[in-house]
């Protein structure tokens, strides 16, 4: 998996600030209207024209083939199973 780095952006959800994206199924750079997850919330996101994060609201998530919504539900299911290893870890 590629890291691209990109201009500063604010998770909508959580402030989470992120400054690079890698792509779920690609090496590709992220490009407008590309689709990622937030990897501290899990918060579905999407890249506007400036290439800055905004959220992918309900209606427009729903809009997206079943195979993306699997795609974007296993993901923010990692990120949510990795934030519990790291919960454990710490107790
Ligand atoms: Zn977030």
């Amino acid at each position: 998996m590629i890291e691209h780095r990109m201009a500063q952006s604010l998770c909508p959800y959580c402030g989470y600030k992120m400054d690079c994206a890698s792509g779920v199924d690609h090496n590709k750079h992220p490009t407008p209207r590309s689709l990622s997850i937030c990897i501290m919330c899990g918060g579905f996101l999407k890249f506007n024209d400036q290439l800055s994060l905004e959220k992918l609201e309900d209606d427009e998530f729903q809009e997206l083939p079943a195979s993306v919504q699997r795609k974007l539900n296993l993901v923010r299911e990692t990120v949510a199973k990795v934030h519990e290893n790291k919960r454990k870890e710490l107790q």
